[in-house]
């Protein structure tokens, strides 16, 4: 009979480094957390240096070999910059996590053609730049490599009022992830996008906290209503996934979504 892997060696990232944009604060720090702990180096890609810098110090200090590079995913010049100095930091990138995103809510009477193209440069075309960059740098070394873009749920159907932008943004991130496993499956590098239905973190609960709008408190509680495992995600939901994405046990998976909405979609 052949041997099988050990579970422990297929889930382990030992001698692995992991690019998380967006890896400072909400879902991204979560998995900077979960890819670390399965032994990644693990560098967060963030616009916003004081608080990702606060969180490599709580990193190092809990023996975790983490960097913080700024970038805003939007910019071409900044990406490229990021892919160069991970490469030169760390040596190579084998795990690209693209999950930087961000959901201002404006109906579209309200909305211009630039709010819809802001949601769009960092939603979908941040995600397309990294991705292309870093695939560039994966051909190069030519050990193959994993992508892995957090979609939503807003990518299988339209969410509410004022979400167009965000709507379409993560539909094309979803074709982009198929592309892009079409194109890069030839060098054994996978593309694979997660789903996620309502996680917990402090974008999604300030866009409908109290200070904000009441009819978004009530479309919450109804949405809370029909996920029917009950209870809203945690950001830690999202990274065991990107964990088993990112790790051997999804060896032959490429090109797909995994749905984590806790059951709202079949409801
Ligand atoms: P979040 O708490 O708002 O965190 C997003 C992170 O991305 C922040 O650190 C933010 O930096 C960073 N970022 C924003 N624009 C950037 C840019 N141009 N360049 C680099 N970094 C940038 O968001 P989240 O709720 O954790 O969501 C993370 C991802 O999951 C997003 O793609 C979102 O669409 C997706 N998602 C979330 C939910 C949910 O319910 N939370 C559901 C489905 C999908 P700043 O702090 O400086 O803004």
């Amino acid at each position: 009979m052949q041997e099988l892997t050990s579970l422990s060696k297929l889930i382990s990232l030992e001698g692995k480094t992991a690019v998380i944009t967006g890896g400072a604060r909400g879902i991204g720090l979560a998995i900077t957390r979960r890819l670390a702990e399965a032994g990644a180096t693990v560098v967060i890609a963030d616009i916003d240096a004081t608080e990702a810098e606060n969180i490599i110090v709580q990193l190092k200090s809990q023996e975790i070999d983490a960097h913080y590079v700024k970038c805003d995913i939007t910019v071409e010049a900044e990406v490229r910059h990021m892919v160069d100095y991970i490469l030169e930091e760390a040596g190579n990138i084998d795990i690209l996590v693209n999950n930087a995103g961000i959901y201002p809510r404006k109906s579209l009477e309200e909305m211009t053609g630039q709010d819809f193209q802001n949601v769009i440069s960092v939603n979908l075309t941040g995600a397309f730049l990294c991705g292309r960059y870093t695939a560039e740098a994966m051909i190069l070394r030519g050990n193959g490599g994993c992508i892995i873009n957090i979609a939503s749920i807003e990518a299988l159907h339209p969410s509410s009022t004022g979400m167009s932008a965000y709507d379409a943004s993560k539909g094309g991130v979803l074709m982009l992830t198929k592309s892009m496993a079409r194109e890069l499956g030839k060098h054994d590098i996978r593309v694979n996008a997660i789903a996620p239905g309502a996680i917990k973190t402090r974008g999604m609960l300030f866009q409908t906290s109290p200070s904000g709008n009441r009819s978004q408190l009530k479309e919450l509680k109804l949405f809370l209503s029909r996920i029917a495992l009950g209870r809203l995600g945690d950001a830690d939901d999202i990274a065991r996934t990107v964990l088993f994405l990112a790790s051997d046990m999804a060896e032959y998976i490429t090109g797909e979504m995994i749905v984590v909405d806790g059951g709202y979609l079949v409801s």
